[in-house]
């Protein structure tokens, strides 16, 4: 039987090995956290549908448990690799007849923007905290009370060239809005303030979800971009920023700061560049062989990807790679 190795558990690998399995092709994952899921086993309900990400995890788990000849492997960190073979942490070697790479991104570190003092000064938070709040019911400040104003900046290490990271992260301003709709749910009475550069609404159902924030939950959208934030003597803390539509400077007293971080690419695919032959593009993320007709194809025969490895994209997206990968791998193997 051909076998494929898909290199990341996450919803891309998981989709893969699904689609493997049902063209009668053998699927081992290789999963280096203890768990499969990828970032989505941390996120609440997902854009643009409020759908619980435990549901949509679920129901790919169970199509993965109910298929033959997927083997999974968690805890198990893939280190090099070649279309033939796969090489782990441990030093073991695994063949195959093909490769599928869908190890996701990494979330920004917004330590490295200092002047927003994530880390350094209390109740301010990262996008990703913020789900993991939702996730346990509870939206806290750090005093144990509830946050009355909250301001969620947009484009934290993205579009940023102090950071290195140039890109747009494609996905923080639809999560911006949901979570702004997330807070005036669970907080009526609460302003909630987003602050941003353009809105990127891109997918179908997002403008409209950015009209409902603004109509129906009254969240404020204020063009601009946050420049500095201190705390304040009574444990608030204070944002500075300019209003480039009105042109005004502004300065405002809020009780929590939620930074949308951006998607970065893995460290690990300079690796990939450097030792295995691969391409990465200047963002860091690896570069498909065409961006039209082989977006899920490498520059290496036999080496394939899937889900965003290759550019920020959502889940759809990345389910889709999973199919398309599954299936690019399988026609590949059939002409060797
Ligand atoms: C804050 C935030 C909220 C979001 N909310 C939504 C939403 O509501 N709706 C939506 O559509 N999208 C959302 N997204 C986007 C969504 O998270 C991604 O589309 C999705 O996680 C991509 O899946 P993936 O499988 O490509 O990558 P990942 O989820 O990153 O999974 C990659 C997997 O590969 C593993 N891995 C990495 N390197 C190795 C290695 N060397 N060996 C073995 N395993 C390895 C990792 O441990 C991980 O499990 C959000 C993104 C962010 C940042
Ligand atoms: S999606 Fe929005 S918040 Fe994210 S980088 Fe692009 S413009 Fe900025």
């Amino acid at each position: 039987m051909k076998h494929v190795i898909i290199i990341g558990g996450g919803i891309a690998g998981m989709q893969c090995a699904c689609t493997l399995a049902d063209r009668g092709i053998a699927a081992t994952i290789i999963e280096k956290e203890a768990d499969l899921g990828g970032k989505i086993r941390s996120w609440h309900v997902l854009f643009p549908t409020f759908t619980s990400a435990d549901e949509v995890l679920s129901a790919v788990r169970r199509r993965l448990s109910q298929a033959e000849n997927i083997t999974i492997r968690t805890g198990c960190e893939a280190t090099k690799l070649t279309a033939k073979r796969v090489t782990l942490s441990t030093g073991e070697e695994l063949e195959c007849d093909a490769v599928v790479i869908a190890t996701g991104f990494t979330l920004f570190d917004a330590r490295l923007k200092e002047e927003y003092g994530y880390g350094i000064y209390d109740n301010v938070v990262t996008s990703a905290d913020l789900e993991h709040m939702f996730n346990k019911g509870e939206v806290r400040l750090s005093s144990g009370q509830t946050p009355r104003r909250i301001a969620l900046l947009h484009c934290v290490g993205s579009r940023d060239e102090k950071v290195c990271q140039r890109h747009c992260s494609k996905v923080c301003c639809v999560t911006g809005v949901k979570q702004a709709i997330e807070l005036k749910k669970m907080f009526p009475t609460a302003d909630v303030f987003n602050f941003y550069m353009d809105i990127r609404m891109f997918g179908p159902g997002y403008e409209e979800m950015y009209r409902e924030a603004q109509l129906m939950h009254n969240v404020h959208f204020v063009r601009g971009r946050i420049s500095e934030v201190s705390p304040t003597i009574d444990g608030r803390l204070q944002i500075k920023a300019e209003d480039t539509l009105t042109g005004r400077p502004l300065k405002m007293g809020i009780d929590m700061l939620v930074l949308l971080i951006g998607m970065r690419s893995n460290d690990w695919n300079h690796s990939l560049e450097a030792e295995c032959g691969l391409k990465c593009q200047p963002s860091g993320f690896m570069q498909p062989k065409d961006s039209f007709l082989g977006n899920v194809e490498s520059n290496v025969e036999g080496i394939f990807y899937a889900g965003t490895i290759t550019a920020p994209k959502n889940i759809g997206e990345s389910i889709n790679e999973g199919t398309a990968a599954a299936l690019a791998a399988a026609e590949w193997i059939s002409k060797q």
